[in-house]
């Protein structure tokens, strides 16, 4: 920015001082040039002025003598007064006249005194009539002569001429004045000239610094057009291409650093600074828009069937597609071309289309268009892809957020519409779905929830309670069910109806199923050592559980560390489980029926039991929802369901607990129905483990009563 700045000062600081360094340059030549040519003048002037003087005196006197000898040797000066008249007119003589060898004055011109006319003393004159030669003497810018004239040694006369210098300089400075005069003006039309000339020379530079300037200000578009033929011109050619092979290369990068390598979209660079824009500049506008995030239902899935390569491809197909669909619905898509400009017409219906990585792709459209535009993907996406030959049908999941309505920031509409895409892909895929707060906040509960679970399976932070199940005719207590219990860090007891779906959502359902299936064995084993009569410790298992290969070892192992008896380990199967036909699991039940684990079905009446598979499967035990339970004494229908259950029963030859039981009424209706067992809140609460324990081991093989309830006899 520094350097920038400076560059740019200086450029129009010299650019302006050259044109007045150059004017000032011409300005001092011809000031010179016009010294130099008067100096010479004066000089030549002054010469001239020497030269002429002593020419023209000589060159008078010659004139003189040769005009006067005739009429000196006739002896007639009437003849020489118009030649001396003629010579006495020049400016530069002040006088001339002609003295006889008497001394008398023969004729003369110039200023005459009166006195001339008659005999003449003058010491020049005389000092040539004694020598015979010519006087001459310089005073006062007057040169003054005295030439005899003679024949044949005989002076006829003397000549007297008083040459005036003064006069001649006068004139002289007179021409000067003139040259003056003319040296000012020249002087004036050469400024006036120069002026013209350096800025006509500097204006190219001037032109060439403004684009310069305008380039540096990062305006690749600046062009200059000099006109004339010189090497400015070539200039101004030189760094137009220059702009262009910057602007080229400009292009280049941008291109390189906002452009998706494998689909040619722009990319999350690019993305983000056109939301980051759009966000600053209409944080305070009416401007609404969408931004919508698309994930491809399966598209691992087809990276890992079919390798990178058709991936890619596909990738490629479903871009152009999505492209398609935007156009189609009006839209006019910015690419990274349009680098200067900024995603902001919303009106003319621009907006973006950027692959984000991997196989998520974001979208800003208005908002208006954005509901019929999802409704229009989805259902072409839906059609299958022609990828290297194999067609390739891949569904695609929308998530929508509204801006300003549900964020404001870049980072925000992101997560939002991130959000948003998992809500459509939790609401079945293929489908698009608008961001939802509440939602999101029970989203939000469930990933804390999840992350919790998974650190309580580390720290085994579960615990086993114990429900005691009972004979109804004799209200014998004969088992117990273990039921998980966790206490939650900072929320409190969870519910298990509430955490065991999570835990199975993520996996995790088969390490708990472990850790309650070792410490149920563990009791069973604890309790019944003690027992005569041993009491079943029925555990519920996940069909996650039970679709593992390892899972009948790893209850014989237990068993087998604890020394338990097999038989004192009943295994509840959800009815839909036990339903479900599945050769694994039907091997693992197999298994642990060999060696005397009893199994019950869990939930009876609930879901659709299917009485040949009943009577195949011929469990031990089924165990009555309370949901029937409870319409005991209030819902015939209820009532004669459970006649029914109780009649089927037996006979396929299973025992029946009856669950849920509060009330005396409900145990009553049992005893007179003629069910076997039951379990429930009237018998006893579950309790934990240990306490159930040590209340069992408190009580005799007889009638029991369960902590904090009544007596079941
Ligand atoms: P479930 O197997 O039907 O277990 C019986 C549920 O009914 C238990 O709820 C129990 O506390 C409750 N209950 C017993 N008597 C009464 C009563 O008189 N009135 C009422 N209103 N409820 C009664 P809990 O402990 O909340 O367990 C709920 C479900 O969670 C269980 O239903 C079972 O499906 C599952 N579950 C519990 N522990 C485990 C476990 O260790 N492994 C697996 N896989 N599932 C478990
Ligand atoms: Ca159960
Ligand atoms: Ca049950």
């Amino acid at each position: 920015m520094g350097t920038k700045d400076t560059l740019s000062k200086w450029l129009r600081a010299s650019t302006l001082g050259l044109a007045r360094r150059l004017t000032l340059v011409l300005s001092a030549l011809i000031i010179v040039f016009v010294a130099v040519v008067i100096a010479i003048n004066m000089q030549t002037q002054r010469v001239l002025l020497a030269e002429r003087m002593a020419y023209s005196a000589d060159h008078l006197i010659a004139l003189a003598q040769e005009v006067s000898m005739p009429h000196l040797l006739e002896n007639n000066p009437a003849g020489l007064e118009v030649f001396f008249e003629q010579v006495g007119n020049q400016f530069d003589v002040e006088v001339i006249y002609l003295v006889s060898p008497r001394r008398w004055y023969l004729a003369g011109g110039g200023d005459i005194e009166a006195n001339f006319l008659s005999y003449i003393a003058d010491p020049l004159i005389e000092r040539a009539f004694a020598t015979g030669h010519r006087q001459q003497v310089f005073e006062s810018e007057v040169l003054s002569i005295a030439a005899p004239l003679t024949v044949g040694g005989t002076v006829l006369g003397i000549l007297r001429l008083d040459y005036n210098q003064k006069r001649l300089v006068d004139k002289m400075n007179a021409v000067l004045v003139n040259n003056l005069l003319a040296g000012f003006a020249f002087l004036l039309v050469g400024l006036l000239f120069s002026r013209w000339l350096a800025s006509r020379l500097s204006s190219p530079l001037i032109q060439l610094t403004q684009a310069a300037r305008s380039a540096a200000d990062g305006n690749l578009d600046t062009e200059i057009a000099i006109k004339s033929k010189d090497e400015f011109a070539q200039l101004g050619a030189a760094f137009n291409a220059m702009m262009q092979n910057l602007k080229t290369s400009m292009y280049e990068i941008h291109r390189v650093a906002y452009e998706d390598k494998v689909t040619g979209a722009p990319n999350r660079s690019w993305l983000n600074n056109q939301l980051e824009h759009l966000t600053l500049h209409h944080a305070h506008s009416e401007t609404s828009f969408a931004v919508m995030f698309l994930d491809l239902d399966n598209f691992k899935a087809i990276n890992d069937t079919h390798g990178h390569h058709v991936g890619d491809l596909l990738l490629r197909s479903f871009s152009r597609r999505l492209a398609r669909c935007m156009r189609e619905k009006g839209l006019i898509l910015l690419d990274v071309a349009s680098d200067e400009r900024h995603l902001a017409d919303f009106d003319k219906n621009e907006a973006v289309l950027a692959r984000l990585g991997g196989d998520e792709f974001t979208l800003i459209v208005p908002s208006k268009k954005a509901d019929a535009l999802a409704t229009h993907i989805v259902s072409e996406m839906a059609r299958s892809f022609k990828v290297d030959g194999c067609h390739i049908t891949n569904t695609t999941s929308i998530g929508i957020a509204l801006f300003p309505a549900h964020a404001t920031s870049r980072e925000h509409l992101l997560k939002c519409a991130d959000v948003a895409m998992y809500q459509a892909k939790r609401g079945g895929r293929n489908t698009h779905r608008y961001y939802d707060h509440n939602t999101h906040t029970q989203m939000k509960e469930r990933s804390a929830l999840e992350r919790d679970l998974e650190q309580a399976v580390e720290q085994d932070n579960f615990q086993m309670y114990l429900q005691p199940q009972f004979e109804v005719q004799t209200g014998k207590l004969d088992g117990a069910e273990a039921l998980i219990r966790w206490e939650h860090p900072t929320k409190g007891p969870v519910e298990p109806n509430v955490f065991l779906p999570v835990a199975a959502s993520i996996g995790l359902l088969p390490k708990i199923g472990q850790l309650m299936l070792a410490k149920a064995i563990e009791a069973a084993a604890t309790i019944n050592r003690r027992r005569d009569e041993p009491l079943i410790i029925a555990v519920n298992v996940s069909i996650e559980e039970l679709n593992d290969d390892g899972f009948a070892d790893m209850v014989k192992h237990w068993l087998d560390l604890h020394d338990a008896h097999p038989r004192t380990l009943e295994i509840e199967i959800t009815e839909n489980t036990a339903m479900e036909e599945s050769a694994v699991v039907e091997h693992q039940v197999a298994q642990l029926r060999a060696i005397g684990v009893r199994f019950a079905i869990d939930d009876f009446g609930m879901g659709y039991s299917n009485l040949g598979r009943l009577k195949a499967l011929a469990f031990e035990t089924l165990k009555i929802d309370r949901s029937l339970v409870t319409g005991i004494g209030e819902d015939p229908a209820s009532e004669s369901l459970l006649y029914t259950i109780l009649d089927m029963a037996k006979a396929i030859g299973a025992d029946v607990v009856a669950e849920g039981i509060e009330t005396a009424e409900q145990l009553l209706f049992l005893r007179n129905a003629g069910c076997g067992h039951y379990q429930g809140y009237f018998g006893g609460r579950p309790v934990p483990a240990d306490t159930f324990a040590r209340w069992v081991l408190s009580q005799g093989d007889g009638p029991a009563s369960a902590p904090g309830m009544r007596s079941a006899s």
